[in-house]
């Protein structure tokens, strides 16, 4: 066995060192030379095994006394003991905090497989990602729902091999360098360190013959056509969650979730307001002065609506029940007809005799807002 290197040289910091410095020291060196940094390099594996081991006696006092006294014999002598394993048992909960003190905010949970050692092995299922898309509906389809047919591109379960990634016929074996528990676990001082397995990445499975049609994926892309049902109601920027219908999981994991974004395309007549309908209907300025009988669009079809005479230019009809199923709720909006008048133009000499006699027999009565608004001219500017 080659000689035991310094501690103190080990981590390159002075026999004076403080714990702060020495956590330092310790720090960088245990990141640079990490295994999952260095996968299969044994030289950092030794590297690191001999770093943690230095931190480990120079952090605790009573050791950093006995190394500093009598050297490494002081701590690992060859009787064993030596005073070590009286603070040793207690000691170890210390060092692991320490450790994982150090490591907890770095490698996540990889300093974590310490006591117990059952392992957390990860499943060689992998769920499938979620997937989005957007779907163009009419007005109408918002308004009454519909079934749309959208095709997506996504990962389906690999019929071939069932999602297993193994050929037909074979199975995936268990990893050979993890047995099996996708984690792989090395004795270090007190404690021992697990990392994720790098033959199988935490799997525990090797797929030694791998399926054709998949390349031992388990899912293959494909595009889908599916039937989604859009609900009475539903407004552009919604979004339809499908459950299970995103990408198939691997190996028997679950699949992810499909999102479908609603984009209602414009309507020539009706806007939409929440669940009301919002409707405008040009009327002439006889029909408004004069009253009318005209027709309406609403989602179900044309209905009469009748304009009192004298209607203003701007008025609002509700036409009540005529809008949209509320989403969820009961009961339906209104439709909103507002009526803009049309003045007429490129009026022949006819028509401009009619309206002349016409504005000669008019007075307050007939245009009253017109009147009040000059009179109270004339009363301030003269
Ligand atoms: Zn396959
Ligand atoms: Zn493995």
């Amino acid at each position: 066995m080659a000689a035991k290197r310094d501690y103190y040289d080990i981590l390159g910091v002075t026999r004076s060192a403080s714990a702060d410095e020495l956590k330092k020291a310790y720090r960088k060196l245990a990141i640079q030379f990490h295994p999952d940094k260095n996968p299969d390099n044994k030289e950092a594996e030794e590297k690191f095994k001999e770093a943690a081991e230095a931190y480990e006696v120079l952090t605790d006092a009573k050791k950093r006394q006995m190394y500093d006294q009598f050297g490494h014999a002081g701590v690992i002598g060859a009787g064993g003991a030596s005073g070590f394993e009286g603070f040793g048992a207690g000691g170890s909960g210390s060092i692991n905090d320490i450790f994982e003190d150090i490591f907890g905010d770095f490698f996540g949970g990889a300093a974590g497989g310490r006591r117990g050692g059952g392992g957390r092995r990860r499943s060689a299922a992998q769920p499938g990602a979620d997937l989005k898309t957007s779907v163009d509906i009419t007005f109408e389809e918002a308004a009454f729902g519909a079934e749309k047919i959208i095709t997506i591109p996504r990962a389906a379960v690999c019929e071939t091999c069932e999602g297993s990634g193994a050929r037909k016929g074979s199975k995936a074996d268990a990893c050979g360098q993890c047995g099996g528990r996708g984690e792989v676990m090395y004795q270090q001082g007190f404690f021992s360190i697990s990392r994720t397995c790098s033959q199988c990445n935490g799997s525990g499975e090797v797929i030694k013959d791998p399926c054709g049609d998949c390349s031992g994926a388990g899912t293959v892309k494909r595009r889908t056509q599916l039937a989604v049902n859009i609900p009475a109601g539903v407004d552009s920027g919604q979004r339809l969650k499908l459950r299970g219908e995103g990408e198939a999981g691997a190996r028997g994991g679950p699949s992810g979730d499909l999102y479908v974004i609603i984009n209602v395309l414009e309507h020539d007549f009706f806007q939409r307001d929440e669940y009301d309908i919002v409707c405008e209907v040009p009327i002439t300025f006889t029909q408004a002065a004069l009253g009318a009988e005209i027709e309406v669009p609403t989602l179900k079809g044309k209905v009469e609506m009748k304009i009192p005479a004298g209607t203003q230019a701007g008025k609002i009809f509700r036409l009540k029940g005529k809008g949209l199923p509320r989403l969820g709720a009961y009961g339906t909006g209104d439709q909103l007809v507002r009526v803009s008048v049309e003045i007429p133009s490129r009026l022949n000499s006819e028509q401009k005799d009619l309206l002349r006699k016409f504005e000669a027999a008019s007075d307050s009565s007939t245009h009253p807002s017109h009147h009040t608004f000059f009179e109270k001219m004339k009363g301030l500017l003269g």
